[in-house]
């Protein structure tokens, strides 16, 4: 469903995307580990052309991603993006932070749009917030709010950059338990985090990263228990 190819990203002399290969399945749930500053949300963000890339090629469901224009915009919406800040729209209330996309992207009907969107917040569960605004909810109750954002353009791939690493400890689990849901349902996710009990439960294969480069690709268990590469194993003691 997505495949990149021989992706290269420089930021200056500095390269930090470095020749990427890496294809995910339909229903496939990948995660992302890997040192800080290795590129894993660079390259979050080259998948959504976020950040435009200097050679190779991405693709989504057999299509190149153009470089700009409706055609872009479009399928963009097929990539739902849940980031480590929830940047919901500050001014406006749960409900209509999730039916805004429908509604300006997709043209749904205000009527339709808010069905679709209170079946999402059911589906976070947080249906009993949508009147109010974001700064009334905890961390953990805005990043769902997020999440249901994301699916309600009815994306084919979800992507999250850290969704959990700005929450306490106790909102940790109510969002991994969302996300857990959604792959079980079958989304397509690629997930950088350095959750490790999300990966072993959710997670179909975990990519390392490092210096711009994918690294190690194994199962969870694979990768927790017996690392191959050197770089992944200093990097797992760390966190481990
Ligand atoms: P972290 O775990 O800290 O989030 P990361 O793996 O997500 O790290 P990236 O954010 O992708 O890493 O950054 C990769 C490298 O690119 C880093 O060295 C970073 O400083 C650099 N970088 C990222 N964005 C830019 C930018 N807009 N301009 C210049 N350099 C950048
Ligand atoms: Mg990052």
């Amino acid at each position: 469903l997505v495949a990149l190819t021989g992706v290269n990203k420089h930021f200056g002399d500095l390269h930090v995307l470095k020749d990427i290969d890496l294809s995910v399945r339909r229903g496939e749930v990948v995660v992302v580990i890997g040192p800080s500053g290795s590129g894993k949300s660079t390259l979050c963000r080259a998948i959504n052309r976020l950040e435009t890339i200097d050679s190779g090629t991405i693709e989504l469901d057999g299509h190149q991603l153009p470089e700009e224009g409706k055609a872009l915009a479009r399928l963009r919406a097929d990539v739902g993006m849940v980031f480590q800040s929830f940047n919901l729209f500050a001014h406006k209330t749960i409900l209509e932070n999730v039916t805004l996309g429908p509604i300006k992207v997709k043209g749904m009907k205000s009527a339709e749009a808010k069905e679709l969107a209170m079946s999402l917040l059911e589906r976070v569960g947080i249906e009993s917030q949508a009147g109010k605004m974001p700064a009334q909810l905890s961390g953990g109750q805005q990043q769902r709010v997020a999440i249901a954002r994301a699916l309600a353009m009815q994306p084919k791939v979800m992507l999250f950059d850290e969704p959990t690493s700005a929450l306490d400890p106790e909102m940790i689990n109510e969002v991994l338990d969302v996300m857990v849901g959604l792959a079980k349902d079958g989304m397509t996710m690629i997930v950088v985090t350095h959750e490790m009990g999300f990966a072993r439960k959710a997670a179909d294969r975990v990519v390392f990263m490092a210096d711009g480069q994918i690294v190690e690709e194994a199962e969870p268990e694979e990768f927790f228990t017996n690392p191959r590469s050197e770089r992944a194993q200093e990097f797992l003691s760390k966190i481990l």
